[in-house]
Formats: C-alpha cells, sequence, structure tokens
C-alpha cells in the first residue's frame, strides 16, 4: 500500500491512475454520446476538477466549448451563515446545454448552488459530472447526472484536490490513514 505525507496528515492510495483514467474515459465517451451535436459548453469549477475537466475535455469529440467558474466562499454579515459567489464565466449561456465539471460532491451544497445560479441565465439544459462522490455526506435532494466513482465517506486528496493546498499534482487519489 503506497502511502505519502502531506504537512501533517499520512495519506494512503484509494484509487489508482489506470482506473481513474478508464473511468473518465468511459464518462467521456458517455457524455460525447449524450451531446453529440449540441454544441455543449463545459463549466469546470475551479480549482479542483482542472484535472478531471482536461481528461474529460480531451476525449469529446462533438464540437463543444469550455469555461471556468470559480465558487467563493465569505463569512455573510447575517447569521445564516456563508454567502456564496460565482465567478468567471465568460460565456452566454442562454439556451446551451451546459455540462458542469467538478471534482467532488461531499454535502451537495456547492452543486445545488452552483445548478441554481447557472439556472438563472436560462441554459437549455444544465448537466452535473463530478468524479467523486460520497453518497453518505449528501444532504441535498440531487444526485449528479455522471459520477466517476462512488467514494466512501473519507477525506481525499489528489488528481487536483488538495490539502491545504497541497497534493492535487498526485496522479492517484488518495484517502487520509488513521
Ligand atoms: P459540498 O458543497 O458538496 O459539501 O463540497 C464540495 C467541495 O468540498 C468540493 O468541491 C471540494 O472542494 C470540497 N471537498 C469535499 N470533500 C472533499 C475531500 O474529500 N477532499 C478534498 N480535498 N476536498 C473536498
Ligand atoms: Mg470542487
Amino acid at each position: 500500500m503506497k502511502r505519502i505525507t502531506i504537512k501533517d496528515k499520512s495519506f494512503e492510495v484509494n484509487i489508482t491512475t489506470s482506473e481513474i483514467q478508464a473511468r473518465i474515459t468511459e464518462l467521456a465517451r458517455q457524455i460525447d454520446t449524450d451531446f453529440n451535436g449540441k454544441k455543449p459548453l463545459f463549466v469546470v469549477v475551479l480549482n479542483g476538477a482542472f484535472l478531471f475537466a482536461a481528461d474529460v475535455f480531451r476525449q469529446i469529440t462533438t464540437d463543444c466549448e469550455i469555461g471556468f467558474i470559480r465558487v467563493s466562499s465569505y463569512a455573510g454579515t447575517q447569521s445564516t451563515g456563508h454567502i456564496k459567489n460565482v465567478m468567471g464565466l465568460t460565456q452566454d449561456i442562454a439556451g446551451r446545454s451546459v455540462i458542469i465539471l467538478e471534482d467532488i460532491v461531499d454535502s451537495g451544497d456547492t452543486a445545488v448552488y452552483l445548478l441554481n445560479e447557472l439556472k438563472k441565465s436560462s441554459p437549455a439544459e444544465v448537466r452535473f459530472a463530478t468524479l467523486l462522490f460520497k453518497p453518505a455526506a449528501l444532504r441535498q435532494p440531487f444526485r449528479p447526472d455522471y459520477v466517476g466513482f462512488e467514494v466512501p465517506n473519507d477525506f481525499l486528496v489528489g488528481y487536483g484536490l488538495d490539502y491545504d493546498g497541497y497534493g492535487r499534482n498526485l496522479n492517484e487519489i488518495y484517502k487520509l490513514s488513521l
């Protein structure tokens, strides 16, 4: 079992490079078929999804575009807690077929927020693709349309996902070891 250390924590391999790549090829083929001829716009949620997005996008053969967004959260002045904000999309999504590419769905809060925000701009359809999905952590009435891997409720790093900024460059996905 390959183990690594990032800062103060120890991690072990959970999903290998070849498993990741094989699954992404399957997902990309499915998306390519489902959106054939629709000129889809892929919307990548930075930072975590950048590697996943690159590996999906290069396997799409139908005409398509890509755009990037960032979701920021900060403590609001109201007692309701966090206010989030979507930044960065330059394309007009009205009437478009949009596919959100995300690294991981945990509570589902980010996913539901993003779907609601994008729907305000009247896309023809919005679908949600995530490399990783933690069903046990979900607290929103939401299911991603495309899932790479369902994973247990562990903290994961690698292949775009970070621990305190580090670990995104790892080619495998690691889980926190106890
Ligand atoms: P949600 O809004 O679904 O609770 O969380 C989504 C965001 O939380 C992800 O985009 C990701 O940034 C972060 N996140 C959730 N689980 C993990 C994890 O296991 N590892 C890392 N590195 N980030 C996670
Ligand atoms: Mg993310």
